[in-house]
């Protein structure tokens, strides 16, 4: 190998992907990732260095939390001068929320950051994790003739697709294809060729050098909204302790039901200053509040439109955002602007 080979840090965090069936017990077990090589010896094809490093000890990723996220970006952040890219191996249950908020923590990203995991234990037959896990490698380590990165972007690589991190959402608890991204398109496809599609991938802003973020507000709540629902319940969540934000999941293409309890409770919610953030609750398409009367009481009562985000990225976002003590104006301007190809304003 030499020194001009591909390097890429690899990070396990936990999940299935790292797991191993005990053969007498049928457990579960986490395995030494030290180890990898013997569950993975294809990696040694690859020409490349590839270093590890473990979260110790692993964790469900239905665990994660904020400070998990600030340290994966630690990492990424002290090691981003001697590495191309990077893999993290993470559950399937969270990796949406920690694609999404990294794309924000990782201003000016210009390395790929690949999340990916699997379906079934890397220790197991038929395990999905060997090709998510190789791929990912593989895409880490892409770059253009010039030498620049061909995904300097956080995405998710799952069964076959690149996905863009913020764009994904888990849709699936059984199948190989557990993710999808309905409102963007795939950046790339694995099939006998890696194919990339540049003009979907976003460029880094030349010049600039990565500025890693670590604050958070996690004062936030998601309401849905359904037919019946009641006033006493939506008045207490807007009344809850502490609250800075609602991430509301409306109906279509962001209407609510007309009633006046709801649209002053929501207005006198804004008044107080709560930011509140309109998604709809269809898994594709986007919010626009203007094209019925019911959507437009939302507008005029305050809420922002979040476009066509996912769930888990509209969430993220404001935790973020939230967390860098900006006035709420500002907060709402930027939860309108598209940061790191999260949302399609136009
Ligand atoms: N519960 C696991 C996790 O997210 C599921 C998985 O790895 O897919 O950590």
């Amino acid at each position: 190998m030499t020194d001009s080979a591909p390097s890429v840090l690899l990070i396990y965090t936990g999940g299935t992907i790292g797991m191993i069936e005990n053969p007498e017990t049928g457990v579960l077990d986490s395995f030494n990732f030290d180890h990898l090589l013997k569950f993975v010896p294809e990696l040694k094809r690859f020409n490349y260095h590839i270093h590890t490093y473990s979260f110790d000890p692993p964790i469900d990723t239905s665990d994660m939390e904020p400070y998990h996220w600030a340290r994966l970006v630690r990492i990424v952040e002290r090691n981003y001068p001697n590495y191309d890219g990077f893999v993290i191996l993470h559950g399937t249950d969270t990796m949406a929320y920690t694609a999404s908020v990294m794309s924000f923590m990782l201003e000016n990203l210009a390395k790929p950051v690949i999340l990916t995991g699997s379906q079934l234990p890397m220790g197991m037959l038929r395990t999905d994790g060997k090709e998510n896990l190789i791929t990912a490698i593989e895409i880490a380590a892409s770059k253009h003739p010039d030498g620049t990165a061909m995904v300097p972007e956080v995405c998710i690589y799952f069964e076959r697709d690149l996905m863009r991190g913020n764009r994904t959402t888990k849709i699936n608890a059984e199948r190989f294809n557990a993710f999808k991204s309905y409102n963007y398109p795939c950046l790339g496809h694995s099939a006998i060729d890696l194919q990339f599609k540049p003009e979907r991938i976003r460029r880094p802003v030349p010049e600039t050098s990565l500025k890693a973020h670590y604050l958070f507000n996690n004062n936030v709540v998601v309401l849905t909204l359904f037919p019946g629902i009641q006033e006493n319940i939506v008045s207490s969540v807007f009344q809850l302790k502490g609250l800075k934000a609602v991430v509301m999941r409306t109906f279509g293409s962001g209407n609510a039901p007309q009633k006046p309890w709801l649209i002053s409770l929501i207005r006198e919610a804004t008044e107080r200053d709560i930011v509140i953030i309109n998604i709809t609750q269809c898994q594709s398409g986007s919010v626009e509040m203007e094209r019925y009367e019911t959507g437009k009481q939302l507008l005029e009562a305050g809420v922002i439109s979040g476009y066509d985000s996912t769930p888990e990225c509209a969430l993220t976002k404001l935790m973020f955002l939230l967390g860098h003590d900006i006035p709420k104006t500002e907060v709402r301007r930027l939860m309108r602007t598209n940061l790191a190809g999260e949302i399609t304003t136009d």
